[in-house]
């Protein structure tokens, strides 16, 4: 089982839109768990702060490393290197697909929401954390980010998605955006399907999705072209 741990400030928003559908039924069928933890707990004064000004001046506030440190440590087992401690953040590493994969193979994943300005460096130095960021844009919380990012790790659990093959065949698996799909009904506001999609001949539908696999990414994605064509050259 995968046991998910996030550190927010704002719990009530758990579990969300990760209890829906499929993941609602993997967590009942303890493929995946998700604890949520309240920053606020581990708060020393009344008014439970949890946040400070820069030091230096600056704008906004960032989570104080004391308050989220023994919130942490309450949970993380610093000895379990096993232990994944990922902090959201604009500032970290890309998230993709590949990293996805490989990170949906942990048994322990923990995920800390910040929030204002962030959270004090030190933090980062001293516990096991990496930084992953969502994409190139300023969200107001972790917690959004994390949505997103638990749900592209649980549907790439074994037993969650109905169909195995579902997860090969996507986007960004062979560095080729999705070919476009149809179904019923097979003409629609005067639009049919592509006949081929009805021929039933298996080499040729293959063959007419990845021609259209290829003419979309190489007008949407130059970047993943540019990778799908060195990778058919090492091929070769
Ligand atoms: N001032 C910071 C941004 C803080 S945004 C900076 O310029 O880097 C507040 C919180 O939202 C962050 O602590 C982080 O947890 C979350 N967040 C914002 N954008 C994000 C992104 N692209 N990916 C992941 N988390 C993000």
């Amino acid at each position: 089982m995968l046991n998910i741990r996030v550190f927010t400030l704002y719990p009530d928003l758990f579990p969300g839109p990760l209890d829906i559908g499929i993941y609602k039924k993997a967590r009942k069928k303890k493929i995946w768990d998700l604890k949520i933890v309240d920053i606020r707990d581990t708060a020393k004064d009344k008014h439970r702060t949890v946040d400070d000004k820069p030091f230096g001046g600056g704008s906004g506030m960032l989570l104080r490393p004391d308050i989220l440190s023994s919130s942490l440590d309450r949970y993380i087992n610093k000895k379990n290197k096993k232990e994944r401690n990922i902090y959201l953040s604009p500032k970290g590493k890309q998230l993709d697909q590949n990293f996805l994969k490989k990170i949906s193979k942990e048994k322990n994943i923990n995920i800390i929401c910040g929030h204002f300005e962030g959270i004090d460096q030190r933090l980062l130095e001293t516990r096991n954390i990496e930084e992953i960021s969502i994409g190139d844009y300023i969200l107001s919380g972790g917690e959004t980010a994390s949505f997103v990012f638990i749900d592209a790790i649980v549907r790439l659990l074994p037993g969650v998605l109905g169909n195995k093959l579902s997860t090969i065949d996507e986007t960004f698996e062979k560095f080729l955006l999705e070919y476009p799909q149809y179904t019923k009904p097979q003409i629609w506001e005067k639009k049919t399907v592509p006949e081929v999609l009805l021929s039933g001949d298996h080499a040729k539908i293959n063959s007419w999705r990845l021609s259209q696999s290829e003419a979309i990414t190489r007008r949407q994605r130059p970047d993943l072209w540019k990778k799908y064509l060195n990778k058919k050259n090492e091929k070769h």
